[in-house]
């Protein structure tokens, strides 16, 4: 696929590791399953957005721009891993960030990746649900240009061509890492949301003849309407590559049963497997992706969907800086504090802000 041809800024940490997840197949008794730890792509704690703008970035620069802008959800991880990048290249960082969720308490507003947007120095900039946040980059770039600055865009969540080649890269990593350890990975599941990352797996692992399907759980569109994103983003991905039109229809399937009331609302089956992950294998999920899309593959392996004598790998996008965004919604109550008597001998010392100086 001759990726190289394309320019590129590497600073994600690749290959990430792919690692079995034994203790999780063994308590559900299904499948082999496997981890493909794009939440440690390095930058700001890591997530799949990190891959994108590899390309997305190296753009920007070959543009000669000297700010970027882009938008997300309240809690966007792309927002997060824009800023941190943005400061890694000196260039201004504007965030637009709309309300999807309609939560309002400071964790949500202020804490997980808004916080970090914030450190990054980039600023925040927030608008109501269902605003036209295309248009309103648009605009915000016209006013830019106005003060002579050179913005660029980038699109929510990284999905255009451009970044979904970093998911064609990864499609050619991951095949490498199976083929270098004699593993035939029967299926490939991760959370799909903005497209691109399914659109440049797809893309590349076709390409390469893998003969790997891609199941993708949905987090906020309904299935039609997700694999057409999906679909025409591969198309348009392969016609960058100059690889014609090898993406089939069928190629690209989602399950978007996952989704609950709607995007970044928890569900009690995300909850779940949030802190299953975490008490079984230490991983973090987060709550808008990776654990809607965890409580998806968890729940096919329940009802059969793969053969037990399979291997499955579920691609980790990121995320876990979300946690922080949504602690009162996570299930955790004083039932995971053990309260001890105190003894008698150990004296009880107040800390206060004077001793820890
Ligand atoms: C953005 C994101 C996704 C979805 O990837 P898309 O390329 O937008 O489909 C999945 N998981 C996490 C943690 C994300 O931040």
């Amino acid at each position: 696929m001759r990726i190289s041809r394309f320019p590129r800024i590497r600073f994600a940490h690749l290959p990430t590791p792919l690692e079995p997840m034994k203790r999780l197949s063994e308590q559900l008794g299904g499948p082999r399953l496997w981890i493909k730890r794009d939440d440690c792509t390095g930058l700001s704690s890591g997530g799949n957005k990190t891959r994108k703008l590899e390309f997305l970035m190296a753009d920007a620069v070959a543009q000669k721009a000297d700010t970027v802008l882009t938008q997300g959800a309240t809690q966007s991880n792309h927002a997060r891993q824009t800023a941190a990048i943005a400061a890694k290249l000196g260039l201004v960082c504007h965030i637009l960030l709309e309300d999807r969720t309609g939560f309002s308490d400071p964790a949500y507003m202020m804490n997980g990746n808004v916080l970090l947007d914030r450190l990054h120095g980039a600023t925040v900039t927030r608008y109501p649900n269902d605003t036209d946040m295309a248009a309103a980059m648009e605009e915000l770039a016209t006013q830019l240009r106005d003060d002579g600055k050179r913005p660029y865009i980038i699109p929510g969540g990284g999905s255009n061509p451009i970044g979904a080649l970093g998911y064609v890269n990864a499609a050619m990593e991951l095949v490498a890492q199976a083929d270098d350890r004699g593993l035939v990975i029967d299926h490939l599941v991760h959370a799909t949301g903005s497209a691109g990352t399914q659109a440049g797996l797809v893309t590349g692992l076709v390409g390469l003849h893998s003969g790997i399907p891609v199941l993708g759980i949905g987090v906020r569109a309904p299935r039609e309407k997700q694999e057409s994103a999906v679909y025409n983003l591969a198309r348009g991905t392969a016609e960058h590559l100059d690889l014609g039109d090898i993406v089939g229809r069928e190629e690209v399937v989602a399950n978007c049963e996952y989704v609950g009331t709607g995007y970044g609302l928890p569900t009690d089956s995300m909850v779940e497997a949030v802190g299953l992950l975490a008490r079984t294998e230490g991983i973090l999920l987060d709550p808008v992706y990776s654990g809607k899309a965890m409580a998806g593959l968890i729940d096919l392996v329940h009802k059969g969907r793969f053969k037990k004598d399979s291997d499955v790998v579920f691609l980790h996008t990121g995320g876990s800086a979300g946690l922080f965004g949504y602690p009162q919604k996570l299930g955790l109550s004083e039932r995971n504090e053990l309260s001890l008597r105190p003894r008698t001998g150990i004296e009880r010392r107040e800390v206060n802000a004077e001793h820890t100086v």
